[in-house]
């Protein structure tokens, strides 16, 4: 078989190109070109058409048969929708057919025959014709390419013209077949305008942008790509992308990139990479890949956006290196350490939660915390979770029962704080420390007390009895006539000594009593006018003696309260004793008033004061506060203690204030 002109070589590679329809008529398989050719034509170069019809072997037979007819051959070249144009030249039209007239905007082919070519052409691409006619009458080659028409009808249009030589009229002439592209560049337009925008968007785009050959071949980077890694453009495209990545990276990064192309899966996890700057930097980036196709489906370039994470990484492996150091610390601590998810499952235990619960970690994990609290314990514990949850806040010192491996209970005492993450609740953290120990030196405190207050009762009644003797005989002495004033006088002391004992067995039976409540209160109602006179009674000689001033301020119509008037006499004896102990120049003031519904009883004094941290303490039982290294005023700290506890059994409050050196003011609050 004869080699294939030019001409059919070059047509059937636009064709592979995408650039002719394969549909058209002038189907390039089936055009052959016979040079020399003995037809009815007496020229030497004949074209002959073969249709498109028909089978293989069909179609050779009618090869050699059908195209001795030149009524056929005119038929074809008038149905045919590509325009044929032959023209000398000079660019003059020769011959024309319909398709040729219908595309021009001519109603008849006769209007274009004649006309020159250069008529239709636009102005711009005059030069363009001009030089393939030329091509074409010297024999080089067929030439294929596109102007600009504008039809008579005033449209303008785009197209495609392929030129070769012929022979026409025994002259040598240029056919032309030219066909209407304008649709065709019309597409390609808005294709190359969207593309632009596309390479626009990318260009200004906040986050690094590089598109890669298949082979990782940088084709383009955006503004934001130099920025970060600090190169040009110019100096980065041709170059291999993988010459940017970090060394420790690059082998893994090629060959993952190569397996990614041919299995044609473009990285969209967010994959990370380490790229290297032209200062030397190391940024790490997530990168998206995005990969366009060609018409058989392999991958023409690779589309990748880039987000810059080393502030993150940094800030982060920061954290992670802080929660290692409290890692340790949670792992070494000596209280038992947890933390759960939000579900209440336990995420983390210590060692010493191991050894509490008894239980290894590797089976604790994932379970419910809950699961290892005792019955009357795990409702407190699932309140305070939940509270935790709700309000994001702190529980202290919660009071809870852990299961041992071997059933028996742990009292604990927790903590529990939230574990949170960006501002969300993911679970708590808690801590646990065994209290085994303090609640059973509690238990062992209560009983001693328990014991000590028992023996006190014992020993002040067995005190008690033999005072009242005592007093009794050393009274007849001191009211003896035949005793001299000696021994009277040693009488005296002795009584005032019996006395004080007797006070202080009363003082320690009455602490008893409150301790476990034996006390006995006689409610009835009372006078309180005759209940402070009654105290004042008992203070008016010590006053006397201490030369101080006495004021008492006392509305008239005080109404009348219920209460224990014997006890509630004594704790005012108490307050005022206090107050002339420690005072020794000024006054002694006591005061009465009704205040929305509660019944006020002051005792104020100018003593020596309290200091302001005492002023509590006070209250408790054998405190007494440092009053100087001469403290001269005896007493066994117990007074305080009972006013308080008689006060409290009538509902009401009792607090001082005072100021060291300038008196104490001691306020009874008792609800009317
Ligand atoms: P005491 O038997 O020691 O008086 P109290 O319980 O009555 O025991 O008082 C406890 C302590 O409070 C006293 O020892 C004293 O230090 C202090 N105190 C009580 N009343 C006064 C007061 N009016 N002025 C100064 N200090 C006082």
């Amino acid at each position: 078989m004869k080699e294939e002109p030019e001409i059919v070589k070059i047509l059937k590679k636009e064709e592979k190109l995408g650039k002719l329809p394969r549909k058209s008529p002038f189907s390039f398989e089936n055009l052959q070109i016979y040079e020399g050719s003995a037809g009815h034509v007496s020229d030497k170069t004949t074209m002959v058409f073969k249709d498109d019809f028909g089978t293989k072997t069909d179609h050779d037979k009618r090869v050699l048969t059908a195209f001795e007819d030149e009524e056929l051959y005119r038929t074809l070249v008038e149905n045919v929708l590509e325009g044929i144009l032959i023209l000398d030249f000079k660019g003059n039209v020769l011959f024309a057919n319909p398709a040729v007239a219908n595309m021009l905007g001519f109603k008849s082919v006769h209007e274009v025959i004649g006309k020159n070519v250069l008529s239709f052409v636009d102005p711009k691409f005059h030069k363009k014709v001009i030089k393939n006619q030329d091509l074409v009458r010297v024999g080089k080659e067929a030439f294929l390419d596109t102007y600009q028409v504008t039809t008579a009808d005033g449209r303008k249009i785009w197209v495609e013209g392929l030129g070769t030589k012929i022979l026409y009229m025994s002259e040598t002439a240029n056919v032309v077949y030219i066909r209407d592209i304008t649709e065709r560049k019309e597409i390609e337009e808005s294709l190359r305008a969207s593309e632009e925008r596309f390479k626009q968007l990318y260009d200004k785009a906040p986050i690094p942008y590089h598109a890669l050959s298949p082979t990782g071949i940088i084709t383009n980077v955006n503004e934001k790509w130099c920025n970060t890694l600090k190169y040009t453009k110019e100096e980065v495209t041709g170059k291999s992308i993988f010459d940017f990545v970090i060394k420790s990276e690059k082998g893994l990064a090629k060959a993952s990139f190569e397996k990614k192309i041919i299995e044609k899966k473009p990285y969209t996890g967010g994959h990370e990479r380490t790229y290297v700057a032209k200062n030397g930097e190391e940024r790490i980036f997530i990168i998206h890949d995005y990969f366009s196709f060609d018409e058989s489906k392999n991958v023409r370039s690779v589309h990748t956006t880039m987000e810059d994470i080393t502030q993150r990484r940094q800030v982060w492996d920061k954290m992670v290196k802080s929660e290692e150091k409290y890692r340790v610390l949670a792992e070494t601590s000596a209280d038992g350490v947890l933390t759960t998810d939000v579900l209440g499952r336990l995420t983390y235990v210590n060692p010493s939660l191991e050894k509490i619960l008894g239980r290894r970690k590797s089976k604790t994990l994932a379970t419910p915390f809950r699961n290892y609290l005792s019955e009357s314990t795990v409702y407190l514990f699932q309140q305070a979770f939940l509270d935790v949850r709700k309000k994001g806040r702190k529980m202290e010192n919660m009071g809870l029962d852990v299961i041992h491996k071997d059933r028996y209970e742990i009292p604990v005492e927790a903590n529990i704080a939230p574990l949170k993450k960006d501002g969300k609740f993911i679970g708590i953290e808690c801590t646990v420390r065994d209290v085994s120990e303090r609640k059973r030196i509690e238990r062992e405190l209560k009983r001693s007390e328990k014991l000590r207050t028992e023996f006190m009762n014992i020993a002040a009644h067995e005190l008690k009895s033999p005072i009242t003797p005592i007093k009794g005989y050393l009274e007849l002495i001191e009211s003896d006539k035949n005793a001299s004033e000696k021994i009277k006088n040693w009488a005296r002391i002795g009584m005032r000594n019996a006395e004080r004992l007797m006070c202080l067995v009363n003082d320690i039976l009455d602490v008893s009593r409150l301790d476990t409540n034996t006390m006995r209160f006689n409610m009835e109602k009372c006078d309180l006018g005759e209940i402070l006179d009654s105290a004042i009674e008992d203070i008016k000689p010590d006053i006397e003696n201490k030369n101080l001033r006495f004021i008492k301020e006392m509305p008239d119509n005080l109404p009348k309260i219920v209460c224990d008037n014997h006890r509630l006499s004594q704790v005012l004896k108490n307050l005022l004793g206090n107050a002339i102990k420690f005072t020794d120049y000024g006054a002694i003031t006591l005061r009465a008033e009704e205040k929305e519904g509660d019944l006020f009883i002051y005792v104020q004094d100018t003593g020596i004061g309290i200091s302001s941290d005492e002023t509590k303490k006070i209250f408790t039982k054998f405190y007494q506060a440092y009053t100087g290294e001469d403290r001269k005023n005896e007493g066994t700290g117990l007074g305080l203690f009972i006013c308080k506890e008689i006060v409290k059994k009538h509902n009401g409050e009792i607090w001082a204030e005072s100021k060291v050196g300038k008196g104490s003011k001691f306020t009874i609050k008792l609800p009317l």
